[in-house]
């Protein structure tokens, strides 16, 4: 049985990594300071025994012993990370800097959620692990675009100057249930308006596209990445099917038989124009896909939208 740790264990990712971790037989410990995560996603661990909750923020040092650590703490979505811009920068950076800390002392090995806004705006598409990004350093987007590029850095530098065992993965736009129906993600908003019967905000034209993927693939990848050996990433895990979000509110529409109609808000400033992962490197050396589409999975998280509402 191998003791983990997951950072950021109570949003939204890391709450469907608890599960998986504890299903495959492992003690779990989840620290989050319950920024943007929150307890009723956890709940139904909280009294397994091989499970444990720790409400502490990353940005401190913690002495903890174990085998495994995966770092995902860190808001998410582009409304609560540009809340507190700062914070999120120490969160990522400093967050980063202790966890391979641990990581150092316990030899654990530990793998960083980082992701596809390391590319930002991109100017090749599809984007492979090769490109280096095109990414404002001064721009509202920056605090988490940049910060997690430098946990990046410093991920390959403990690895280079402490041989500390990384791995890193670049998540594409991913979703399903457990999302906050308020975080002002994309799919989370244009679900719960339309089950609200409220105006579906695509902000600008909707011709801006992302590649969608359910969280069940995404943590599967997950779990393949920490377990491969020699190999340290950085490797793209996402879903290469490549849609408007003009197409994305029409499906929504459809699949919830709503009423509502399409409004345009303004575009924020710095949002990519487009956004596709190659994932060549995730088959080859994990031997990964995705395999839910995204009217199966946008299904399954309007099911469970249509409940918690
Ligand atoms: P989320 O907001 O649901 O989860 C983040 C968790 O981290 C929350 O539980 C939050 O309370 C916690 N947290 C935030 N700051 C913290 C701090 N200082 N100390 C301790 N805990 C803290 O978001 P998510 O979608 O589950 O994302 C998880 C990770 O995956 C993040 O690192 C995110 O950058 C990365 N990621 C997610 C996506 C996606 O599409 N979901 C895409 C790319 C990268
Ligand atoms: N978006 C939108 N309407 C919304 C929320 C988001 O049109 O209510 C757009 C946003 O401008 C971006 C895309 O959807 O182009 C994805 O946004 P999200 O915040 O989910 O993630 P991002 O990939 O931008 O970090």
């Amino acid at each position: 049985m191998k003791r983990i740790l997951v950072t950021g264990g109570a949003g939204f990712l890391g709450s469907h990594l608890c599960d998986r971790l504890l299903a495959d037989g492992n003690d779990v410990i989840c620290l989050d300071n319950l920024f943007t995560g929150s307890k009723d996603n956890i709940r139904h661990l909280l009294a397994n025994p091989y499970f444990e909750f720790i409400r502490y923020d990353v940005t401190e040092p913690i002495r903890l012993e174990v085998d495994q650590i995966y770092n995902l703490a860190c808001p998410a979505s582009p409304v609560h990370y540009q809340y507190n811009p700062i914070k999120t920068a120490k969160t990522s950076v400093l967050g980063a800097m202790n966890m391979l800390g641990l990581a150092k002392r316990t030899k654990a090995r530990i793998l960083q959620a980082s992701t596809s806004e390391v590319y930002g705006d991109p100017k090749v598409h599809p984007q492979p692990e090769s490109y280096w990004g095109s990414v404002n350093p001064i721009g509202i987007r920056s605090c988490y675009d940049e910060g997690k590029r430098l946990a990046e850095t410093l991920f390959f530098d403990y690895h280079r100057q402490n041989g500390v065992d990384i791995r890193v993965i670049r998540i594409f736009n991913t979703y399903g249930p457990r999302m906050n129906p308020s975080d002002g993600r994309v799919v989370s908003n244009f679900i719960v308006q339309a089950l609200r019967g409220e105006d579906i905000t695509v902000y600008g034209e909707g011709i801006q596209t992302r590649s969608f993927c359910y969280v069940d693939d995404l943590i599967d990848g997950m779990v393949r990445m920490m377990e491969a050996e020699d190999f340290t990433g950085p490797v793209n895990l996402g879903n290469p099917g490549e849609f408007t979000m003009l197409e994305l509110a029409e499906k929504v529409i459809r699949l919830t038989g709503s009423n509502s109609r399409i409004v345009h808000e303004s575009l924020p400033s710095d949002d990519p124009a487009q956004r596709r992962p190659v994932i060549d490197m995730a088959r080859e050396k994990l031997g990964w896909y995705p395999t839910v589409g995204l009217e199966e999975g946008l299904q399954r998280t309007i099911a469970y939208f249509r409940e918690i509402l």
